[in-house]
């Protein structure tokens, strides 16, 4: 039976079947369907009927609602982590990781439903607003277009869905074509509670329809997580809505040379390069290591790498997968390719197999290459020496992209130097870029976007304050 999609909070399903395949082996991971145009419709009426409603319900009710899919992720964790590795190819391990931060999101979500507020404001700093105080609250700005990448199918599905019920905003979401299990199967959870049908729909559509919900007027907030070009295009054709961009980048890592265990440094740097195959938007791909240490860690980061296993996603003990189809593994391959020609030298891996690019380090990388330039989106990292954290930091800044950075140092004046010099989102001090805490806010500079999400951010976003300002007091 196909997996139904979610219109209003009602199981639906349509006769424009979509089989999903893991990238893998091309097994079958399910099917479900196409939204029709009739159920694309009745989502969005019925999230604009719903909305003054649902910004009105209790927030011990939408903090039930939320607890209630939290736990249920926890206690379905196998079932949910393995599915997201049939869908997606994802190795077992780390899709386990994505529940667990899901189920983290939700209960977040749920604890900032219970506290978030608005704010009292005394006016009567100046004469003319003598006995005058302010009530500012948070209202959210209408119905939200929620539309997510392939690669944290779950977990960035919970960032669009949880803070748009944490805060009373009705949701459709759009999950990524390649991965719509995951995020049906997460609706078949939402079901269960009691938030207002409408609420919530989750819609699997091709592109095209896609754009034509990004166009709707009825849906004033669009919140996008996926590439570049998709984005800005976004951006261009409804500049008057709220639109919030959280898009791709070319992560880099500094290490120092007062930094004490090179070692642990090489393996985390190992690791978070080629975790699921570097589809991460803060994988690591750039890493200025210090010329005073620069042998010594880029001989841990080869070894250390080695030792990943690559291979059958649903076993627990593989570290890299494949990527999201060949053709994306093709394009990484190219990439390598075109570094390699320009004089890079391949310290290890540098070879495709099907789907699967091997876990690879490169050096001596013309700056112009893409595998530096670019966002490679796949198991690939780069490695330079440096002479000072000046010339690490010029580095890392000279790059489109800002999202985050890891800077291994003990030295707090470079930490603190490097927030304030590092054109980036956030900076990880003791650790690499890719570390991320759903609470903590988190987005680009530059061109890899606008806006932030964690959970609180998020909420931010999707409200607005309003004023009543209030006499004679
Ligand atoms: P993508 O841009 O190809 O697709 C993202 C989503 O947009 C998908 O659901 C897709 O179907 C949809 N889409 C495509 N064309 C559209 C259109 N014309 N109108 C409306 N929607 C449309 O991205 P992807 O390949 O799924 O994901 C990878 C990208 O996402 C990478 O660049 C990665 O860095 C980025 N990403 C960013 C973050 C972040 O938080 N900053 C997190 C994860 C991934």
């Amino acid at each position: 039976m196909n997996t139904p999609y979610w219109v209003a909070g009602q199981a639906a399903s349509s006769d424009d079947v979509l089989e999903v395949r893991s990238p893998h082996d091309g097994a079958l991971a399910g099917t479900t369907s196409n939204a029709s145009a009739a159920d694309v419709e009745r989502a969005i009426v019925a999230a604009t009927d719903v909305a003054e409603e649902f910004a009105s319900l209790p927030a011990h009710a939408r903090a039930a609602a939320l607890d209630h899919v939290s736990r249920q992720l926890a206690e379905r964790a196998d079932e949910v982590a393995a599915l997201i590795t049939a869908e997606s190819g994802k190795p077992l391990k780390w899709s386990r990781m994505e529940v667990n931060r899901a189920v983290s999101t939700f209960r977040w979500a749920a604890e900032e439903a219970r506290r978030f507020s608005g704010d009292l404001q005394r006016l009567d700093t100046d004469p003319a607003a003598t006995g005058r105080m302010a009530l500012v609250r948070r209202a959210p700005r209408g119905v939200v277009l929620g539309i997510a990448p392939f690669n944290f199918p779950l977990n960035l599905v919970a960032h669009k869905v949880a803070p748009a019920i944490a805060v009373g905003a009705p949701i459709i979401l759009k999950p990524a074509p390649a991965t719509p299990l995951v995020a049906l199967l997460l609706g078949a959870i939402l079901a269960e509670t009691d938030l207002p049908a409408g609420s919530w729909s989750i819609l699997p559509v091709p592109n095209e329809v896609a754009a034509s919900l990004v166009d709707d007027p009825r849906l004033p907030v669009v919140s996008f997580t996926g590439s570049g070009p998709v984005g800005y295009g976004i951006l261009d054709r409804v500049p008057r809505k709220h639109v919030v961009l959280e898009l791709g980048g070319n992560a880099a890592a500094v290490v120092c040379p007062d930094w004490t265990d090179l070692d642990w440094a090489a393996q985390r740097i190992a690791t978070f390069a080629m975790y699921q195959g570097g589809q991460s938007c803060i994988s690591v791909q750039r890493v200025y290591i210090h010329r005073d240490v620069y042998t010594q860690v880029s001989d841990a980061v080869v070894n250390h790498v080695r030792k990943l296993n690559t291979g059958e996603p649903q076993d627990a003990s593989t570290d890299v997968g494949p990527l999201i189809n060949e053709a994306a593994a093709e394009r990484v391959e190219a990439w390598v390719n075109e570094a390699v020609m320009a004089g890079a030298r391949v310290l290890t891996g540098g070879f495709r197999d099907g789907a699967t690019y091997a876990p690879t380090v490169l050096t001596d990388v013309p700056v112009d290459c893409k595998v530096v330039d670019e966002e490679v989106f796949g198991p690939v990292v780069v490695l330079a020496p440096v002479d000072s954290v000046d010339e690490a930091f010029a580095a890392v800044n000279a790059s489109r992209f800002g999202l985050q950075a890891g800077l291994f140092t003990h030295d707090l004046r470079v930490a603190f130097q490097a927030s304030k010099r590092l054109d980036v989102g956030g900076v990880i001090v003791g650790d690499v870029p890719s570390f991320r805490a759903d609470q903590m806010p988190y987005g680009g500079v530059k061109e890899s976007g606008t806006g932030r999400e964690g959970v609180h951010s998020a909420m931010e976003d999707l409200t607005e304050e309003r004023v009543l300002v209030l006499t004679g007091l």
